[in-house]
Formats: C-alpha cells, structure tokens, sequence
C-alpha cells in the first residue's frame, strides 16, 4: 500500500474535510456468547449490506429467523456502518478510527466513543486483547506508523488515561492511593473526593489538572497500560460498592508535531484523539422521549445522562442553534470540544444479538440514530510558536493590569 505524505492531492482532502460535519456512527453487533448459546437465547438481530441493522420484536415468542419469523415485526435503522458479529477488530478499526490518526497529526482534534449496555462489547471494541487489540492500541501504531512517514517533522506524543467515575475523575495510569487499596491519599491536582479537577486551557483546551501524561515511544508498550488500567477500573469500582460498568475510561492521546521553517521559526500544531469506552447506557431507555430532559435521581449515572441530553439537544434539527448545557457533568465538559464544537467524532454503538437485550438494544439504535444528526466542526489547533508566547504575554500583561488595579 502507497502512503506517501503531504502530497498536494492529500493536502487537498484534508483541507475539504476540514470544517462541518456529521458524526459518524457505527454500530457493531457481538456473537451470541457461550452462555447464550448453551441457554439457546435468539438473535434478534441481523446486519445487511454493511450499513443496516435490522431487529426483530421478539415478543409474541416470534423470535429469530427460523420459518414463520413475523417481518412485520421488524425494524431497520441504516448507519456509517453497521458490522455483523464476523467483523475483525481490524475492519472495525480501519472503518471507524483509522482516518482519524491523518487528522490529528493536522492538529484537529478526534473523538471516538463506544456506547452500549453492559456487555455488549464496547472494551473489547476499544481495548480489545493482546490477540485482538482493539481500537486504543491500533490507533497508537497508526499514529507511530503515519509519524514516521512525515520526516520533516519532529513529534512527542503523550498519553492519559483516566476514568470518570461518580462524577469524579481517576488517574488510571498514576491512581492516587492506590497502592493502600483505596486510601485517601491525594496526588498532585486532587481534589477533596481524590478526583482530580477539569480546567480549561486557551492552547490546550480542556485538561485534566495534574494528570500523568506518559510520553509514548514505542506503541506496544500501550495494551499493557491499558489493560493495567481497566484493572485498576474495577478494583476502584469495587471498592465504591458497585460496578465498571459504570465508569467512563478515556484515553486522550496528546500529539505535538513541529515542522521547522524558515527563518529558524517553528510552527507547532497540537492535536487530541480522545478514545473513550463510556458507562453502560442500560436503563437509558426511559429518557428515550423526544426532547424530555433527562434528570438524575434516578440513579442514572450523571455523566451518561448528560451526554443524552447534549445528544438529544445537539441531534435535534429543530432545535439547532439552541442552548446545550455541558456543564451538567464532567464527561460533557470533557468532550465538549468533541460534541459540539473543534472535533471529528466517530461513535460506536455496541449492542448484544439476543432476544433478551432486545429493549436495550432498541434503545441503543434510537439513541445512536438521533447522534448522526449532530454536526460539528472541526478546526486546526495550528499556532506559530511566535503566536503561543504573545498569548501568554498577553496574559501576563493582564494580570499585571488587575494585580496593579488592587
Ligand atoms: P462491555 O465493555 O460493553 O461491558 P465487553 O467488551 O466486556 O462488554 O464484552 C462482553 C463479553 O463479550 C466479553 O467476554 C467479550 O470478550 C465478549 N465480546 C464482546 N464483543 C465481542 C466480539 N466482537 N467478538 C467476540 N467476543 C466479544
Ligand atoms: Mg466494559
């Protein structure tokens, strides 16, 4: 395969792409587990031309696709792709994610999350097996992959990995106490709960304040901190009387690249992949209504909950322009930029095939149907290294004027 870079031709496409668009939205299908089997539990589901799913109301026993399946009880949501339980990790990734890397290393920001109930697939979509790494690890090789093409430029690429549990925010790769089995311990930029805090950044946009950022040289190494990670995810989650399957696991992949220019100037463009593996969306169901607005109480994690909202209010073609609250959790602020504004996202939906997952299946499908109307805007995070500093001493000039008005 030719990947020659910065051809004009390339350039270009870049360059078209940049700007409005769609979310893209994926939905895979799982295989019917042992366990399913064994209980000889119906698929429901059936994927047709790459790009359909369609499902079969199981009630009335009219199950499967056996003879005298009842078609008038079936219902068809198209999508970007729709992958049936025989996709590899690899056709998921190169369909969904695979793009983005070019993206990035342009300086635009990415996002792409797995969404879906319990069990349906969504750590093995985005984290995957040393047999079948998943989307997190085959990014990172991308990305070495495509940085050593670009010669010219010099990168430095640096990993987070943390989690969003109970509206508080852990460090997966550095947790704080965890050594003393979930002592109090703080670490740098903890909060009173041991979270740490969300701050917003004129350069960097949003950032977690004192998170570890482990600088990546050599992508292999990742699965492994990944893994350690999603471990450290359901000991925490232990720990707090519940289970993973609540949490939100974000990995943001921070790229700096520099190409020299004349003149001994720099331009320095700094690009943001975030990977997330959300909370289950079981129970999301009921907050299905059109335009309802969704409250907590009812124990539904808060972060999951507002991301529906901005969902539904971002979806809404109606509603287009109005206010959408991101403030109302930490997993929204976070993936502001990703939502409505600066990003290209990708979302993939992860559902199980069986008659028993058939509400929640039908609910994941409403909810990712309503996303592909969302349109976001993606722009270079380009800065001339000159421009950078007279930001900052702009900032420093002002605070001299308020410090001085003391
Ligand atoms: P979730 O993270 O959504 O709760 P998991 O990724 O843990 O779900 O998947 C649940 C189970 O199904 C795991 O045992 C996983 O290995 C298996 N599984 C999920 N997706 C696939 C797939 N596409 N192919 C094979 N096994 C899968
Ligand atoms: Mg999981």
């Amino acid at each position: 395969e030719e990947e020659r870079d910065g051809s004009a031709a390339e350039r270009e496409a870049l360059a078209a792409d940049e700007g409005a668009s769609s979310i893209k939205v994926a939905v895979r299908v799982r295989p019917l587990s042992a366990r399913e089997k064994a209980a000889s539990i119906a698929s429901v589901i059936r994927v047709i031309e790459g790009q359909t799913v369609v499902v079969l109301d199981p009630a009335d026993g009219a199950i499967a696709y056996g003879p005298g399946a009842n078609r008038t009880r079936e219902k068809q949501y198209s999508f970007d792709h729709a992958f049936d339980d025989s996709t590899s990790q690899e056709e998921v990734f190169n369909l969904t994610t695979r793009d983005l890397v070019d993206y990035v290393l342009r300086g635009l920001n990415c996002t792409a999350f797995a969404y879906g109930p319990t069990g349906s697939g969504k750590t093995h979509t985005m984290t995957g097996t040393a047999d079948e790494p998943g989307v997190m690890p085959r990014t990172l090789e991308r990305l070495f992959e495509r940085m050593r093409a670009q010669t010219a430029n010099t990168f430095r690429v640096r990993i987070s990995y943390i989690e969003v549990y109970n509206e508080c925010v852990y460090d997966l790769l550095r947790p704080s106490g965890a050594a003393g089995g979930g002592g109090a311990a703080h670490g740098n930029g903890a909060n009173a709960f041991g979270g740490l805090d969300l701050r917003e950044d004129p350069v960097k946009g949003m950032f977690v304040a004192g998170v570890h950022e482990e600088e990546v040289t050599e992508p292999s190494a990742v699965l492994a901190q990944l893994e350690r990670g999603n471990a450290r995810r359901t000991t925490e989650a232990t720990r707090a009387n519940a289970t993973s399957s609540r949490s939100h696991a974000v990995l943001q992949i921070l790229i700096e690249s520099r190409e020299a220019l004349a003149n001994v100037q720099t331009s320095l463009e700094l690009g943001k992949l975030s990977l997330i593996d959300l909370a289950g969306s079981e129970r999301m169901g009921k907050t299905n209504n059109a335009g309802a607005r969704l409250r907590e109480g009812n124990k539904i994690n808060q972060s999951l909950l507002a991301l529906a909202n901005c969902i539904n209010a971002l979806g809404d073609k109606a509603k287009r322009g109005q206010f959408v609250n991101y403030r109302d959790s930490k997993l929204t602020r976070l993936l502001k930029e990703s939502l409505g504004g600066n990003s290209k996202t990708v979302m993939l939906c992860c559902l199980a095939p069986s008659a028993d997952a058939f509400e929640e299946t039908t609910s994941t499908l409403k909810y990712a149907h309503r996303a592909k109307n969302i349109k976001t805007k993606a722009v270079r995070n380009s800065t001339s290294v000159t421009a950078h500093i007279a930001e900052y001493q702009q900032i420093i000039s002002d605070l001299r004027t308020e410090i001085g008005n003391l």
